[in-house]
């Protein structure tokens, strides 16, 4: 007789894996079937955030900073290290047990939430029956049946065609995070995130980095004003950007990779020899759904979902990467969270106004909310205050005084609608921001909270107290 569940996830991704402990706490007999497997070919939970994407990267970005700082910070502090060398295959190994322990760190959590965890490919058949196949032979190994089907295949990256990758000169993210020296010439197709974190780490280690971007405009979902520090910032630290670059083709020639690209200029050539295609993110259903089944997905390939994450399969939900919007852990595992809500008690929610974005370069760039550029557009009038960290006292003990955070609120209310910043520890002073988003916080509120001394969180009070044109440490 074949097993049967309230609900089974597909997918054990930081939507899935958050999504089947949330359905278990809330008494729902949950099952998470998951296909990842590692380089040894064993089941390794956490989907492409634990395995490859934002903790190997946020640890190769750790290593390559403590370098980049031994070189470039400690002389200021009065330190001399003579012969400080870099073991790349050390620095990688640190990464895959990092890796490792997490990945094992999720069956841990699914056994004490009595989550049944089942390794294998998991596909939707009609009548919510879920057929789980062998990964390497394809064979069916049982047939499970759920009340309710949570869908969290995530995603995988987009291919350019004419630069294929060959897993080895021509890369994606993922091999982004195993090269085992660092090139001595680095192509990076794309200036996004993701381009923008490895190109960091491969750059803070000697190699030279250009990053190709079809787009005139750097980091566009950004505010203004950060994007054009943050490209400065970067200039500077070595990173080469072409903007208004189209890469059409690229190719393995010997050694090298030849990558053709064009700008208002013309066409041009230039050979690396190792190239990074990070053009973004598609949604991964590859062999997800039985086409009987009649899954709806729209014109981009996401899973179509209402507001509650159904899908137009009757007991089908699906959250995550694969239903698009912000393809970010925390949003995927919130909808993971709010759609167990919604299964067990009839409604979830998730405030897509609040989500954070992270940047995890040196400086760091976060932010929430609203961008001035998409107040202007959208015809809300603003107020908003900066402040550069370079004026208080923590930054400077650092010897990290760069960038600003910058507070906006709207100018009748005063209710915050957007926080931007770029310096040191960013990703860490976003939260205290969200929290004011999610709590309706006025500037006046964080203007009027108490911020330790000396702190980096000094510079989010004084953008508040800007916003209303009396910061204490600058002139206004
Ligand atoms: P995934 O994490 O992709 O998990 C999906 C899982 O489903 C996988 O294990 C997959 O094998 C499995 N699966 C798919 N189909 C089937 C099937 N049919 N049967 C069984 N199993 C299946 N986000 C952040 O918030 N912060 C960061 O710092 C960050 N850094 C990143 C760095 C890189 C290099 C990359 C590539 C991404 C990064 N991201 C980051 C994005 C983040 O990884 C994704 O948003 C997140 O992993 C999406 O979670 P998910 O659960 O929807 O899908
Ligand atoms: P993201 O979607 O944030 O991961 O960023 C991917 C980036 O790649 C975007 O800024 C795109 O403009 C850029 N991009 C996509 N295709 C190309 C291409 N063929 N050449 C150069 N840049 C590209």
């Amino acid at each position: 007789m074949s097993r049967s569940f309230d609900v089974v996830v597909i997918g054990a991704g930081p939507a899935g894996y958050v999504g089947a402990i949330r359905c278990a706490q809330l008494g729902l007999h949950t099952a998470c079937v998951d296909e990842w497997r590692d380089a040894d070919g064993n089941a390794a939970l956490g989907g492409t955030c634990l395995n490859v994407g934002c903790i190997p990267s946020k640890a190769l970005l750790d290593s390559s900073e403590q370098y980049h700082k031994i070189q470039h910070q400690f002389p200021a502090h009065g330190i001399t290290v003579s012969g400080a060398e870099m073991d790349v295959a050390a620095m990688i190994g640190r990464k895959n047990s990092i890796v490792a322990g997490l990945t094992r760190g999720i069956g841990t959590l699914f056994k004490a939430n009595k989550v049944t965890s089942i390794h294998g490919h998991g596909r939707l058949m009609p009548d919510n029956a879920i057929e789980i196949s062998d990964v390497s032979s394809g064979a069916v190994i049982e047939t499970v049946t759920a009340a309710n089907v949570v869908l969290a295949s995530g995603s995988a990256p987009i291919v350019l065609p004419s630069a294929p990758f060959d897993g080895s000169r021509i890369v994606d993210s993922a091999g982004a995070l195993d090269f085992e020296a660092v090139p001595a010439r680095l192509g990076i197709v794309g200036a996004g995130v993701i381009g923008l974190e490895l190109g960091s780490v491969w750059q803070r280690l000697g190699a030279e980095v250009t990053v190709l971007e079809a787009l005139d405009t750097f980091l566009p979902a950004v505010d203004k004003q950060i994007a054009r520090e943050a490209q400065r910032q970067f200039t500077r630290q070595g990173l080469s950007f072409h903007l208004g670059a189209r890469v059409e083709a690229a190719r393995v020639v010997g050694e090298e990779v030849q990558v053709s690209y064009s700008d208002k200029g013309g066409q041009h050539r230039l050979d690396v020899d190792r190239l990074i295609v990070a053009i973004g993110r598609r949604a991964y259903t590859h062999g997800l759904v039985h086409p009987e089944a009649g899954l709806d997905v729209d014109e981009r390939g996401f899973v179509r979902v209402d507001a509650q994450w159904r899908t137009n399969l009757s007991g089908v939900y699906a959250v995550g990467d694969v239903i698009g919007g912000a393809m970010l852990a925390h949003k995927g595992s919130e909808e993971g969270i709010a759609v167990a809500e919604t299964i067990a008690a009839g409604r979830g929610h998730v405030n897509y106004e609040a989500v954070p974005w992270i940047i995890y370069t040196a400086p760091e760039v976060a932010w929430v909310g609203r961008t001035e550029q998409q107040l202007g557009e959208a015809g809300i009038e603003y107020r908003s205050g900066t402040f550069p960290f370079a004026a208080t006292g923590r930054a400077q003990a650092m010897n990290d005084p760069v960038g600003f955070v910058k507070v906006i609120a709207d100018a009748r209310t005063d209710r915050v609608l957007g926080v931007h910043i770029i310096g040191p520890h960013a990703s860490e002073l976003i939260a205290e921001a969200v929290l004011a988003m999610e709590y309706s916080a006025s500037s006046e509120d964080i203007a009027r909270t108490i911020h330790a001394h000396p702190t980096l969180a000094e510079a989010l009070h004084e953008a508040a107290l800007a916003v209303d044109a009396r910061a204490l440490h600058k002139a206004n």
